[in-house]
Parts: C-alpha cells; sequence; structure tokens
C-alpha cells in the first residue's frame, strides 16, 4: 500500500491566482480564503490518513461525505478509488480512478496512482488489454518512484513485459495458461492435467474463485531468474497468479491459490501454509522416508512446535516434506471441515483453539512416528 505525501508546490494554479487577486482586496476576505484552502486541504490530509491506517470502509464513508460538499475534488476521488480497489470492489472503483485519470491536468502523482490502480482493477476483472494498457501508461508516466515501481512490479507479474511477446497463451475452464516455449503436445499435456489437479484440489477446499488462475509455465528457470531475481515456482493468491516452472509439482503453487479462497485468512504460518501446497502437491514422493532419512543424517529429533513458532530456522529439505506430513496428519485426525476453520488463523494458539486438547497427543504421536 502506498501513498504519496501531498507537496503543497502542487497545489491547484487557479487556486493560488484566486487568492492573490483576493489579497488585493480586503484582510477578512484574505482570513476566509486562507480557512477555505486550509480546510480543503486538512480533509484531504484527514482522507489520506485514514487510508495510510489500512481503514478501507472508513476511508470509502469519509470519501463519499466529502465528495457531497466537492463532488470534483480528484484528491477524494482517487483516494476512493484506491480504497475500493484494495477492498476488492474493482467494478465500482474503476469509475473514480478513470474520473482522477481524466481530469488531473498536471499528469501528477495522482494520475499515476489512479493509472496503476486501474491496471489492477481491469486484471482482476480479467480485462487484460485495458489492464496492459493503464499499467504502461503508469510506468510510462514515470511520476513518482512508488508508483512506478508499483506499475513495473505488475508488468513483470501480469505478464505485460515485452518479454513475454511470444508466448502461447490458452484459456481453459479454471486458467488462462501463458507457455513459454513448447511443444503443443507438451502444451496439451499440462492444458488437460492441470483441469484435472484443480478439480481434485478444490473438491477439499471448495473455493470459489472470482476469475480464472493466470497460470505462466517456464521453460527456463534462469529467464525466470532474471527477469524477477528469484527462484521459480511462486505464486500471489491476491492476483490468482502461478509462475512456475514446467517441471514442477502440478498442484503445489495452484494449492496456495485455491487455499487461499476456502476461509477468511488472517494469519498465515510457513509450517501449515507450505504444508499444505505440499500436502496436495499430487505427487507419489515418500515425505516420511525423507524426514527420516534427514534425521538419520542430521542425528536431530524434530520438534512441531519448535518448527512452527521457527520456520525459517530449518531447512527446507527438512521443512516442506515434514510440513506436508504434518498437515496430513492434522486432517486425517480432525477432518476437512475442523482443518478449513482452522486455516485462516494458522497459528498454534490457534490451533488449540479449534481442535481442543487432542491437539498436544496428535503431535507427541506424530513426533514419536518421525523420530524413531
Ligand atoms: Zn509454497
Amino acid at each position: 500500500m502506498y501513498l504519496e505525501v501531498r507537496q503543497n508546490s502542487k497545489e491547484d494554479p487557479a487556486t493560488k491566482q484566486k487568492q492573490n487577486i483576493m489579497r488585493l482586496f480586503i484582510t477578512t476576505i484574505i482570513i476566509l480564503t486562507s480557512l477555505f484552502t486550509f480546510g480543503q486541504n486538512k480533509q484531504v490530509e484527514e482522507l489520506g490518513n485514514i487510508y495510510m491506517s489500512g481503514d478501507f470502509d472508513k476511508t470509502i464513508l469519509k470519501a463519499n461525505e466529502f465528495l457531497k460538499d466537492d463532488p470534483n475534488n480528484i484528491d477524494y476521488k482517487l483516494l476512493l478509488g484506491r480504497a475500493l480497489t484494495d477492498k476488492g470492489d474493482f467494478n465500482s472503483a474503476i469509475p473514480y480512478l478513470d474520473y482522477t485519470v481524466n481530469n488531473d491536468p498536471d499528469n501528477s502523482w495522482r494520475k499515476a496512482w489512479a493509472l496503476g490502480y486501474l491496471g489492477t482493477c481491469h486484471f482482476m476483472l480479467q480485462d487484460y488489454d485495458n489492464s496492459k494498457k493503464s499499467t504502461k501508461e503508469c510506468f510510462d508516466l514515470n511520476a513518482t518512484k512508488n508508483a512506478t515501481q508499483y506499475a513495473y512490479k505488475r508488468i513483470l507479474l501480469f505478464g505485460f513485459d515485452d518479454f513475454y511477446k511470444d508466448w502461447k497463451i490458452v484459456e481453459s475452464d479454471n486458467f488462462r495458461f501463458y507457455f513459454q516455449n513448447m511443444s503443443d503436445s507438451d502444451i496439451e499435456n499440462i492444458f488437460s492435467s492441470r483441469e484435472i489437479v484443480f478439480k481434485n484440489i478444490n473438491e477439499f477446499f471448495e473455493s470459489e474463485l472470482p476469475k480464472k488462475i493466470d497460470f505462466f509455465v517456464w521453460n527456463s528457470r534462469d529467464d525466470a531468474k532474471k527477469l524477477f531475481g528469484a527462484n521459480l515456482g511462486f505464486s500471489d493468491p491476491n492476483f490468482f497468479i502461478v509462475h512456475s516452472h514446467f517441471q514442477q509439482t502440478k498442484g503445489h503453487e495452484m494449492t496456495h491459490v485455491i487455499s487461499n479462497y476456502s476461509t477468511k485468512m488472517v494469519m498465515k504460518t510457513g509450517l501449515i501454509n507450505e504444508g499444505t501446497s505440499v500436502c496436495f502437491d499430487q505427487t507419489s514422493q515418500d515425505k516420511e522416508q525423507i524426514v527420516k532419512d534427514w534425521i538419520k543424517d542430521n542425528g536431530n529429533k524434530v520438534e512441531i512446535k519448535e518448527i512452527w513458532n521457527n520456520w525459517k530456522g530449518y531447512p527446507e529439505e527438512l521443512t516442506y516434506p515434514l510440513s506436508g506430513l504434518f498437515v496430513k496428519e492434522l486432517i486425517d485426525n480432525f477432518g476437512k471441515e475442523k482443518f478449513i476453520e482452522f486455516f485462516g488463523n494458522q497459528t498454534y494458539d490457534n490451533a488449540k483453539l479449534v481442535f481442543g486438547e487432542k491437539l498436544e497427543k496428535v503431535i507427541k504421536d506424530f513426533e514419536n512416528k518421525i523420530n524413531t
């Protein structure tokens, strides 16, 4: 979330001119005028502060209230459009953002942010042409560092960079695939298998996704690393996006997206979130053997609560298979409904709350099984 600080020097020139003329007249009018201007700035500042605090409901309420007295104010419109976007109400946000784009005579940071947010709204509504157009215009405007970065991140993530221009795009029921340099038979294979995997995974989560998953299938890990500076694969559930190498597991990244919409997400932890994706990755690898081998090679026993709280303190070759096994244990013991109830807040404390006293015994038994 970004918001530029309002610059006094960017004050509307018409207001300034008006003030100058007024100054030629009576002192009381000068005072009244400055009071009026001060009042305006103060309300924009107030609204900006509410928005930056992350209270989008209040931003929407206040912006609508302020717009009643000043219906053409582009600061109010911009903040209202951004708050609606952040709330996920993309259709309602677009008119306010459009208004800002069309009524900012200075091509300022206001227009840049409105364009950037329009790019996000159109993407979420699967209007890819307008999303690309707005996002690129935001980037080309180069009005402010943060807005330009916001646009650039999306140009890469959404597949708008020229790098993707030769990729083949194919849509299925639940996916929009982007293939990097792959044969027709490989494309056909991935196209049909991923739909089956989607149905398998979602039989458990029963998520209703408001848009298709944008699924980028990379042929070259090095290319992805060069473009993103990060290793494949990764997903961004907020945008329903997966970037994955064609040889990676069929289900892992997809599960991150699907599971994210199974309940209201409050708090994620590595053990549960990665564990869930490993559990549903649709591979047949013997995870228990991998974990046991690691314990034998390294000579230290695993302790679930310790890893729950200190996920990054252990190597992935242990934590990933271990977490997948542990999540399976939770589902086997407590059932799907309880697991999804718990999944929104993945902390140990919430697990105790949802699963009750039996949790301790499940953890103990699991540790005994793994550590011997
Ligand atoms: Zn993952």
